[in-house]
């Protein structure tokens, strides 16, 4: 090849290289639909994406979330950072896998908490935000009591077959879940106080009312819900969620956990894949993962 055949397809590489360059230059520069711009730079996904997910949510939360959707991507991206399974629905429709324990159960008894027995377990994830939230009801005066934690599943169909004997399955299931439904058993959930009517109005009970979603609990089953969660008013049962969702649930979810959870359920998979970091983290969605 002579000198100048090579002087000539040199420059024309160089030529095409600019050319490249300044194509890619452009695609870079040029200003994409408002429509297909990334809602939020921890996921990939667009206004119109957001929508689709929302869609079938009720009115009220659905209309919250496109009107405010960078602090609700926001929380979510640590909701989806939270322990494997630990936002896990469970309800009467949904049950855990048969005879399912929690991997990180600890004995409370080893922290300072006012447990009413000796062998309580909750699962580790609880621990350090039970703790802040029992130093500052202390703060306050309260002193946090604990009725119940975690339950196996055989015991939760003692207590479920006790109820039933007691009051009659429709009653039964209106005020305690059926072996394999409840949140206890998942570990996560609390009651607080005394499981009865009598908790509610008390200092501890309003105390939590007023303060427990500050600390990452929720909760289950409020007040004029029941067609919504399946259960009579407790005002006793919290569920752990973890802040972020606890703030994600007062903020967008009108303070209804079961539509948050519910939501989860359905459409959590979705964040999970399109999220931008921690690709390789569990979901906190499905104890299955
Ligand atoms: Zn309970």
């Amino acid at each position: 090849m002579s000198i100048i055949t090579r002087y000539v397809i040199n420059v024309n590489i160089f030529i095409i290289l600019c050319l490249c360059e300044q194509v890619a230059g452009n695609a870079q520069k040029a200003p994409l639909p408002d429509d297909h711009k990334s809602v939020h730079n921890a996921f990939s996904l667009n206004k119109k994406d957001l929508e689709n997910i929302v869609a079938e949510l009720p009115a009220e939360i659905r209309d919250r979330i496109l009107l405010s959707p960078d602090r609700f991507l926001s929380l979510m991206a640590n909701v989806i950072n939270e322990p494997a399974g630990m936002l896990t629905l469970v309800d009467k429709k949904h049950r855990l896998p048969s005879g399912y324990e929690p991997s990180d159960l600890v004995s409370m008894k080893d922290y300072p908490l006012k447990i009413s027995q000796q062998y309580f377990k909750i699962s580790s994830a609880v621990i350090p935000d039970l703790l802040e939230m029992a130093q500052a009801a202390r703060k306050d005066g309260i002193e946090l009591t604990f009725a119940s934690t975690y339950r196996s599943e055989s015991f939760q169909r003692t207590l479920y077959e006790r109820n039933v004997k007691r009051r009659g399955r429709k009653e039964a299931d209106r005020v305690s879940a059926q072996p394999g439904h409840s949140q206890h058993q998942l570990g996560v959930a609390v009651d607080f106080g005394s499981v009865n009517d009598s908790f509610t109005g008390t200092k501890m009970e309003r105390w939590l009312n007023s303060n427990a979603w500050k600390y990452g609990f929720s909760l289950s089953y409020p007040k004029g819900r029941e067609d919504i969660t399946g259960y009579r008013y407790e005002s006793w049962h919290y569920r752990y969620t973890g802040k972020p969702a606890a703030e994600l649930e007062r903020a967008y979810f009108g303070g209804v956990q079961q539509f948050m959870m519910e939501f989860f359920h359905s459409k959590g998979s979705i964040f999970i894949a399109k999220r931008t970091r921690d690709k390789s983290k569990p979901s906190p969605f499905s104890i299955k993962n």
